[in-house]
């Protein structure tokens, strides 16, 4: 607690720290999500040309891809909110567990929000002009979002259709947390989990310490149940695929490249646009040397898909190439790795809009603040491992009346968009470290630094 190094919040960010086997079981588990996903795809393409409209495929869509896919999104609700709560009240309380680094712990607060904010931003803007969900076929869209809504009734029923403006806004506020939970009011959750993670950062005492281990085991035990109902993910992944692509044939893969296509230009502008003004203007860096002292960072985290497990060689990247003063780099990078994660908050955003198009939900100006808002603060609840989107993206689909199945359409090309987005996560947090240290001045680092100074 009064030392800072890589161990500092141990708990939360070496989830990603898999060994070797896990890695490999890792790696068998994205292959046979792809075989999920090619074969439920050619299934239901199969029957849509061969047996459109057929009985036997409205069978197997109602009495077996349906139901198991349902169980699988349904084990996922039934962890998101233990797993988002935790993640969110230890993200806080770590901020400031320093006493010395609370100004730094401030301003990372500060620049997370603010610039994750700018990333959301882009990404809603990018979705609404190019609108790459547009244009299937409105009926059968009509038919899945009344069988998504039914299925899913208990879940849904929180979306704020009912709500005014102003009421939406108040109700990010709960009035009793455990029905916010059960009706998975999401903002309300995160609000109660960031405000309770404020008061343990303000209550240091030997008891807040055990019932912050405890929160982070509640984390632990949620990212380990989390990691079993994935296994099920090749299973359930045919039966999204069979379900969809029976019923909108072709179209649907033209929306996927489109939709592929949407995210990624949301990161190009983020990691070549934003990231270069920010570190030019507040932390008077090249951007090219940046992008070249980092390259081995953003290697790594392409290829490992997880923040977390990024995180020892993004920080030797930091004191080695970037040459930040250890003492804050350490700080902001071990932090960032879990809460700064603005590839992840864009391709939510990306994606619950995507879907919502897809299945013809519209969106007013105040649901899409709500979706920006619960993303960047998703952003901040997100664990840094492979695939730690999922759940949070489900969770907000159905907190807006988007059918969660459409996670299916997703799902099979996750793998290649995961390794961008964490790609962006981990150059976010360098870029972080680099206007952070320069924010808070030589001396500041100077005189807290426990190491000498690189150069
Ligand atoms: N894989 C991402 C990371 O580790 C999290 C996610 O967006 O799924 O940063």
């Amino acid at each position: 607690m009064n030392d800072i190094n890589g161990n500092q919040s141990a708990t939360v960010a070496d989830q990603g720290d898999a060994p070797a086997e896990n890695m490999a079981g890792h790696k068998r588990l994205q292959l046979q999500i792809l075989i999920g996903f090619i074969a439920g795809l050619a299934a239901g393409l199969a029957a849509y040309t061969f047996s459109p409209g057929a009985d036997w495929v409205d069978f197997i869509v109602t009495y077996v891809t349906g139901p198991l896919g349902q169980v699988f999104l349904r084990l996922l609700f039934m962890l998101v909110i233990p797993l988002l709560f935790a993640a969110l009240v230890v993200g806080i309380a770590e901020m400031g567990e320093i006493g010395a680094l609370k100004r730094v712990g401030l301003r990372t607060l500060v620049y997370t929000v603010v610039v994750s904010g700018i990333a959301v931003a882009i990404s809603l803007a990018c979705v609404n002009i190019l609108r790459p969900g547009d244009g299937v076929d409105r009926a059968a869209a009509a038919d899945l979002l009344e069988q998504g809504a039914a299925n899913a009734s208990g879940i849904v029923q929180a979306s704020a259709e009912a709500k005014t403006g102003v009421e939406q806004v108040l109700a990010i506020v709960p009035t009793n947390v455990i029905t916010a939970m059960s009706e998975n009011d999401i903002l309300a959750v995160m609000f109660f989990a960031l405000f309770f993670g404020v008061g343990i950062l303000l209550v240091q005492t030997p008891r807040t310490a055990t019932l912050k281990n405890g929160i982070e085991g509640v984390f632990e035990v949620a990212m380990r149940l989390i990691g079993f109902v994935i296994r099920l993910a090749p299973i359930a992944i045919f039966c999204f695929m069979f379900n969809l692509s029976a019923q909108f044939g072709w179209d649907l893969l033209g929306k996927l490249a489109a939709f592929v296509a949407v995210v990624l230009l949301a990161l190009a502008i983020q990691m070549f646009g934003v990231f270069p003004l920010l570190l030019r203007f507040l932390a008077s860096k090249s951007p090219v040397a940046f992008f070249r002292e980092t390259r081995e960072a953003s290697v790594m985290a392409f290829s490992t898909a997880s923040s977390n497990a990024t995180l020892p060689t993004a920080l030797r990247v930091a004191e080695n190439e970037l040459k930040l003063p250890p003492r804050i780099s350490r700080f902001v990078l071990t932090i960032g790795a879990t809460a700064n994660q603005n590839g992840t908050a864009m391709f939510e955003g990306v994606t619950v809009l995507f879907l919502a198009q897809f299945f013809g939900v519209e969106l007013d100006l105040l649901q899409q603040a709500f979706v920006m808002l619960v993303c960047i603060l998703a952003g901040i609840g997100t664990a840094g491992v492979p695939g730690g989107s999922l759940p949070v993206v489900a969770l907000i689909l159905s907190g807006v009346g988007v059918p969660p199945e459409g996670i299916g359409l997703i799902l099979g090309v996750d793998r290649f968009l995961d390794m961008c987005r964490t790609a962006l996560n981990v150059v976010g947090d360098l870029v972080a470290a680099t206007v952070i240290s320069a924010l808070s001045g030589k001396d500041e680092a100077r005189a807290s630094d426990p190491l000498p100074l690189p150069g």
